[in-house]
Parts: structure tokens; C-alpha cells; sequence
């Protein structure tokens, strides 16, 4: 069984029949997926979707592109606690593209990990070119974990995560990284903090380059890490669904 810990079927700009995908995702074991929100409209989304599902959870956050339109709706969601919400995210600083300006990124991290510390909820973090500025943050908050999603940053920034208690989240790049160095790192994290996700509709993985991505695909994401480590599949499937549903506190 697998979880596909990151994706963004649940938005109304995925251009696959979601019905289709989810039965393709059953059909390959993964049992469940967690939709991420981007935006205000994205993460109201997201709870739509998830509430009443037997496959959905949902994760609320305003992603640090799109903190200039506001996040003041994370804090009223949150506190209303729907059903089937289980993380805060993504949320975190990005200033490879900086759409929003830095203060206004920082401003809405801090709103955001406060939320999260009050509705005690893991976080789900997208940091990017940011994590001198990151750290500082996130230290000012204790007792908060989550997870590192789509982490293509360095040696040092990884085992600042580990040290920290966060998981780090892999997806399709590592199935399609030419970069020798970011393979060595991807293997060499302990398996017992990788979390497997697809970032559907992006980043879709070796052998599915060209397609759009959905959650089913996160079987290739697990395939390539047995191989690369050398390791069944079997191995990662039950270590990485083991560590989802420890950090998400949910049983499927
Ligand atoms: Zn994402």
C-alpha cells in the first residue's frame, strides 16, 4: 500500500477525471492522498473534496507565490476543523521565483505555523533558494513537525530537516534528476523520514515524463527508490506508508 502524501487533484484546474484517476490510484494500492491547498480558493478546495471521501484527506495553506492575495482564511479554517483535514501547507519561502515579496512570504509563514500550532497540526513546507531565512523561523516555534515536500536542496539543509524531527518529502525528480550529487542525497536519507508524493499534476515521473501527472504514479516514485537503494519495493512501500500515517495521524 502507498500514500501519496502531496498532490493537487482536488483543483478545479486538474485536467484529468478525477473519478478515473482515483480508480486508477486503488488500482495500483494507493489507498490514499492528501490534497494540498495553494491559495485561499485552493485550500477551501481541497476541504470540499476531502470531506466524506473514503480516499482524500485535505491540507490548507497559502503557498508562498500567492501570500500577496491573502491568508487570513487559513486561521478561520482551520479553527473550524474539517472533516478530514490533516496538515497545514504548503506553506514557507520561495525566493527562486519570489511572486510575492519576502516580507510578505515571511509575515505569512509566521501566520501560518501559528495556526498550526494552535489547531496542533503538522506542516507541509515548500522552501526553495530560502532556508537561511527558514530555520530562524521555524525555531521560533517549538514542537512543530512536518515535512521538507519536493526537497532539492543541499547536505547541510537536509540534515538540518532530520535534526529538526521533519520528514522529507520525494517525488518525480528524483526519477528523473540527471545531478549525481542529488541522487547520492536522495538515497542516503533514512528511510524511516522519506515521505513518497506525486505534486500531481506536476513533475510527473520516469516512464510517465510527458503525461500528466496523478496520484498512481507515486508507484514509480517507490519503485525507483527500491532500486536505488537496492532495497524491495515491498520495503519502501511499508516503511514510507508507515511514516505518512505517523506524521498525519490517520489509518487507512
Ligand atoms: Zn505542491
Amino acid at each position: 500500500m502507498l500514500i501519496d502524501t502531496h498532490c493537487h487533484v482536488h483543483e478545479a484546474s486538474y485536467p484529468l477525471a478525477v473519478d478515473q484517476v482515483k480508480q486508477r490510484a486503488l488500482e495500483n494500492n494507493v489507498r490514499a492522498v492528501i490534497c494540498v491547498g495553494t491559495s485561499e480558493q485552493s485550500s477551501a478546495e481541497a476541504v470540499a473534496f476531502a470531506q466524506g471521501s473514503d480516499w482524500a484527506y485535505s491540507s490548507i495553506g497559502v503557498h508562498p507565490h500567492d501570500t500577496k492575495d491573502g491568508y487570513d482564511m487559513i486561521s478561520t479554517l482551520a479553527v473550524q476543523s474539517p472533516d478530514r483535514l490533516v496538515a497545514i501547507g504548503e506553506i514557507g519561502l520561495d525566493y527562486f521565483y519570489t511572486h510575492s515579496p519576502r516580507d510578505i512570504q515571511i509575515k505569512a509563514l509566521e501566520s501560518q505555523l501559528q495556526t498550526a500550532m494552535n489547531a496542533d497540526l503538522p506542516v507541509i513546507f515548500h522552501v526553495r533558494e530560502a532556508f537561511d531565512d527558514f530555520w530562524p523561523i521555524f525555531d521560533n516555534f517549538t514542537g512543530l513537525c512536518g515535512v521538507l515536500h519536493s526537497f532539492t536542496d543541499t547536505q547541510v539543509n537536509v540534515e538540518a530537516g532530520l535534526m529538526r524531527g521533519l520528514y522529507i518529502g520525494l517525488n518525480g525528480i528524483s526519477t528523473f534528476t540527471k545531478d549525481i550529487a542529488q541522487q547520492t542525497l536522495f538515497r542516503s536519507i533514512p528511510l524511516d523520514r522519506v515521505l513518497l508524493e506525486t505534486d500531481s499534476p506536476f513533475l510527473t515521473p520516469v516512464p510517465k515524463r510527458g503525461t500528466v501527472n496523478e496520484p498512481a504514479f507515486v508507484t514509480h516514485v517507490a519503485s525507483h527508490h527500491a532500486n536505488s537503494r537496492g532495497i524491495s519495493f515491498e520495503t519502501v512501500a511499508q516503511a514510507t506508508t508507515a511514516n505518512a500515517q505517523t506524521l498525519f495521524s490517520f489509518n487507512v
